[in-house]
């Protein structure tokens, strides 16, 4: 199918892309990279009137250090970027990772940050390692900005707490300590778009080997990235054993619940989900050890 007739516009800064958005409201789209947006126009699942092409808006294209630590990258910012930039690496490994889970290197020099958080698909790598970081999303509109977590940002399937006419613009990432380790775990049936499920553990561990702190999320199991807490808290403190991993899992799978009706195939995606948090969890401390020096086999 071919998308129904658009308007096209191609700003060439951000005030004039909010302009346009405020201008034309829900019937607009602002289209980034356009690797999902393209494909639901050509399928008719979105056909809007006026699509504001962001590409040429090179100030939304960047990453930069901020004063207290963050990471801080501009919408725009093509995922194969956050793949090759040391900066990415030397401040969060983790995004490094999650960006090259994505798709291959054609999609990811076209997908950007902003547009992978915005089109908000269960199953997506990058909108869950945000989450489970606690990174923040910029938002402008004309004439206001506003700040929120990546994890309020994402309010259901492919719907975000966005209005027509407001863009996200940054992500701030936050770095990754020395003694932290961190795995991603994903569960596909092919590599036409983001997987079925995906998980994220990132884990630090004290000197004794004990977890001192845990992050741990899932995606595409639930319609949102979903952190895990109870399953966090059951790790702090503890010098883990392969049972209680297997245990931790059944706990983090519970918090999933039986599913909110939107996903089809909820057994098996949640069955994912459990195998692939316990593996992960298993592979985040034993690359903790690796980061922070102290060999030991779990
Ligand atoms: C073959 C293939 C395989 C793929 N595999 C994966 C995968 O493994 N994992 C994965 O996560 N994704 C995958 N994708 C999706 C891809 O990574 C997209 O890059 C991503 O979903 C959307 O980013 P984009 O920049 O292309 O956004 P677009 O497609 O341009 O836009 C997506 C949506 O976000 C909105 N939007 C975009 N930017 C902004 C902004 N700054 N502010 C507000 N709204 C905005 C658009 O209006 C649209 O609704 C795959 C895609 C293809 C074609």
């Amino acid at each position: 199918m071919k998308p129904r007739a658009f308007a096209y516009c191609a700003p060439r800064t951000l005030d004039e892309a909010l302009a346009l958005l405020a201008e034309h409201g829900s019937a607009a789209r602002p289209l980034a990279g356009g690797q999902s947006l393209v494909q639901q126009m050509n399928q008719r699942e979105v056909s809007p009137a006026v699509i504001v092409d962001l590409n040429r808006v090179a100030e939304l294209d960047y990453l930069r250090a901020t004063a207290d630590g963050l990471l801080a990258v501009g919408a725009m910012t093509r995922q194969q970027r956050l793949v090759d930039a040391a900066e990415v690496r030397s401040v969060n490994p983790a995004l490094t990772a999650a960006a090259r889970a994505v798709a291959f290197p054609a999609v990811r020099s076209r997908g950007t940050l902003g547009g992978s958080v915005a089109n908000a698909e269960p199953g997506a790598q990058l909108p869950l390692l945000l989450t489970v970081l606690d990174a923040h999303a910029t938002i402008a509109r004309q004439g206001g900005r506003r700040t929120m977590p990546v994890a309020a940002l994402i309010t259901g399937a492919r719907t975000t707490a966005l209005a027509a006419d407001e863009l996200v613009i940054e992500l701030a990432v936050p770095p990754l300590g020395p003694t932290t380790g961190f795995a991603l775990g994903e569960f596909r049936r092919g590599h036409s778009g983001p997987p079925l499920v995906a998980v994220a553990a990132v884990i630090e561990l004290d000197a004794a080997g004990g977890v001192s702190a845990a992050r741990l999320g899932v995606t595409g199991a639930s319609a949102v990235p979903l952190r895990l807490h109870a399953a966090e808290s059951r790790l702090i403190g503890e010098v883990v054993t392969p049972d209680r991993l297997a245990e931790v899992a059944e706990l983090a799978v519970a918090q999933v619940g039986t599913g909110d009706g939107v996903l089809a195939d909820g057994a098996l995606r949640r069955r994912a989900a459990r195998a692939l948090l316990a593996r992960a969890l298993a592979e985040s401390m034993a690359h903790a050890r690796q980061r922070g020096g102290t060999e030991e086999q779990i």
